[in-house]
């Protein structure tokens, strides 16, 4: 199913360079919400197309008062995958194999944005993707937004359970650095002159997470051609400018949480007890050697050098291609 999936979609993948790829959590079968019920319009009012989880947080209603937020589905968060053409066929694939199969019970579509930007590595490049992931979350009424890249494994329950624990309407920037103190930026401003500014961010390459409150709050610098501009007067990547509108901006403190993983770290370090409750994994050359996490299972090291099949088939042995 899986593989038609991708045979049928490849040619249109191939030919496309710069993707953002939205998976949406949305329930098939929609349960009735129970605390909802009294802010949503009534049932049949909304359009099919509408996604379900339409929050009561958002209502005007909500506002100032103390209203009883329903708990955290995973339909609730989008998950934005960064990726570009060439990496299809090797990481996306292995994604949609492995944790992105898992939304399927409750993923009706997966949505493919494939924006302007430019194929490279550069800081507007990087910019433009992470623009176009911050607008089609905007688009949307999900409670949080996350983004990861397509070398990160994600743990679906892992994340709605980190997730779960933090105030829903709370403004909250969750993530791990890849340095041990916050970076330094000169701010680009009017006449030429800089300012130094020092802030914490979370690397995009380990994947984090906004809460809408806060997302929100970042559209002034943000939201459409505004997150290139900001990431231009700071010269940094878009994982520096998400840090910079957050803290510097907003004066909103980034969550430091060790859960997520990128391959800027060793990975040998996370021991194999304690994989379950990682919100994301990575792997990567570093030194001409594979840096992966060491985790021992179905599959060798030579048929799954990310271990990320292996880690999958722990969490859920049932999977059909699992042995
Ligand atoms: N990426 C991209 N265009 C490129 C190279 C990479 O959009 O030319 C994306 C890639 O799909 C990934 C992210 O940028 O989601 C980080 O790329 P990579 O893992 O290759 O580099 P890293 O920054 O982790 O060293
Ligand atoms: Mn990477």
């Amino acid at each position: 199913m899986l593989k038609r999936w991708i045979r049928r979609s490849l040619p249109v993948l191939v030919l496309t360079c710069f993707i953002v790829l939205y998976v949406d959590f949305q329930l098939r079968t929609s349960r009735p919400p129970k605390l909802r019920a009294h802010l949503d319009p009534p049932p049949g009012a909304l359009p099919r197309a509408t996604p379900a989880g339409r929050r009561t947080g958002r209502h005007p209603a909500a506002e100032g008062t103390h209203v009883p937020q329903p708990p955290l589905r995973q339909e609730d968060i989008f998950i934005a995958v960064k990726t570009t053409g060439r990496f299809h066929r090797t990481r996306l694939a292995l994604l949609l194999e492995t944790w992105i199969s898992r939304t399927k019970t409750h993923v009706t579509r997966y949505n493919m944005v494939i924006t302007g930007c430019q194929s490279d590595h550069s800081q507007q490049a990087l910019s433009c993707k992470m623009s176009a992931e911050y607008d089609g979350f905007m688009a949307t009424d999900k409670r949080w937004f996350c983004h990861v890249d397509d070398d990160n494994y994600l743990n679906p329950e892992a994340l709605l359970s980190l997730l779960s624990n933090f105030p829903q309407e709370g403004d909250i920037y969750v993530g791990k650095p890849s340095l041990d103190k916050p970076i330094t930026a000169h701010e680009l401003l009017e006449g030429n002159a800089t300012r130094e500014v020092r802030f914490w961010f979370a690397t995009g390459g380990a994947g984090f997470c906004l809460s809408r409150r806060l997302a929100e709050k970042m559209a002034p610098w943000a939201s459409g051609s505004r997150f290139e501009q900001t990431s231009a007067t700071i010269r940094l990547p878009d994982d520096c400018t998400v840090g910079f509108i957050v803290e510097k901006r907003l004066g909103v403190s980034m969550v430091h949480c060790p859960l997520f993983h990128s391959h800027l770290e060793n990975l040998l370090l996370i021991s194999h007890s304690s994989v379950p409750q990682q919100v994301t994994l990575s792997y990567g050359m570093f030194e001409n050697k594979m840096n992966s996490i060491e985790f021992k299972g179905s599959f060798s090291k030579e048929d799954d050098p990310s271990r990320f099949k292996t880690v999958h088939c722990t969490l859920y042995p049932f999977t059909s291609w699992c042995p």
